[in-house]
């Protein structure tokens, strides 16, 4: 069978199976069990694929109909245009977060402190540091497995992070210019069976609860002038927009869209 074939025959399987993107998916999974990039897959489309090759990709297809998101079956996922290693320990980067990088990158001062608060794969500390190298980066997770495959990111993409394990800020004794964050925050009865960590979802029964407890921590954490960008749901803005002025009174506190237009992170600016 050439790859074009399986190729056709992986999308109809997707598509019967209500997969968005099927060709898009197809394509990903077979790249990445024969190793190919775009150019060198369009290139492959009428090569005549080995047993072996072709048992390999039905195998992968065979994990993406049981449920198993794409990232995870390929263990990559690209973000802010870099490829990151993921597994089931960390959440699959959303395109979504890269707002919030864009706006922390064009805003904060030259030469800030930053921290990442629960920064999975790494994906937010990695991008900040590749994008400004004039920043120091911090990143901070609860979770052991988490801190390995970040620190596997930063020493592939050739970024200098120092990486510690703290339970929000509990183990942090510094102060910061920047503090970003995609916590947990869907709420618990909306949790979808997506085999992604229900540590990175979970966020209690209004979603809010870890974004809630950083908040609270954050006077303790940031600078005089520091500021905070922290990712939220579809309608959760008036409320912890309510929470965070009890917080801080006289602070700057605006909601950033994402590109439907909805509000998807709370930025709060001393
Ligand atoms: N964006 C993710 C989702 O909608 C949630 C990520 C998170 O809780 N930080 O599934």
């Amino acid at each position: 069978m050439t790859l074009s074939e399986l190729a056709g025959i992986l999308t109809d399987e997707l598509k019967n199976n209500s997969i968005e993107e099927a060709v898009l998916e197809a394509e990903l999974l077979i790249r990445s069990v024969l190793k190919l990039s775009k150019v060198e897959y369009i290139l492959a489309d009428k090569r005549v694929l080995t047993n072996q090759e072709e048992q390999s990709i039905k195998h992968a297809l065979s994990q993406r109909l049981s449920g198993i998101p794409a990232a995870y079956i390929m263990g990559e996922k690209e973000f802010f245009g870099r490829t990151f290693r993921i597994t089931e320990d960390v959440l699959i980067p959303r395109p979504e977060t890269e707002l919030m990088i864009e706006d922390a990158m064009r805003t904060l001062p030259k030469g800030s402190k930053t921290l990442d608060i629960g920064t999975g794969s790494g994906v937010i500390a990695i991008s900040m540091k590749l994008e400004r190298d004039d920043l120091t980066v911090d990143a901070v997770d609860i979770s052991e497995k988490a801190l390995i495959i970040a620190t596997k990111n930063a020493k592939k993409l050739g970024a200098r992070i120092n990486f510690f394990q703290s339970d929000l800020g509990e183990n942090i004794k510094e102060r910061y210019d920047g503090i970003l964050a995609n916590l947990p925050y869907v709420p618990t009865k909306d949790i979808p069976d997506s085999h992604e960590p229900l540590l990175a979802l979970d966020g209690g029964a209004d979603g809010l609860d870890t974004v809630r407890r950083l908040i609270n921590q954050l006077p303790q954490m940031l600078n005089p002038d520091g500021m905070a960008w922290l990712e939220i749901a579809i309608e959760q803005y008036p409320v912890i927009e309510r929470f965070a002025k009890q917080i801080f009174p006289s602070a700057e506190i605006k909601a950033i869209k994402d590109l439907a237009g909805i509000d998807r992170f709370i930025r709060i600016k001393l």
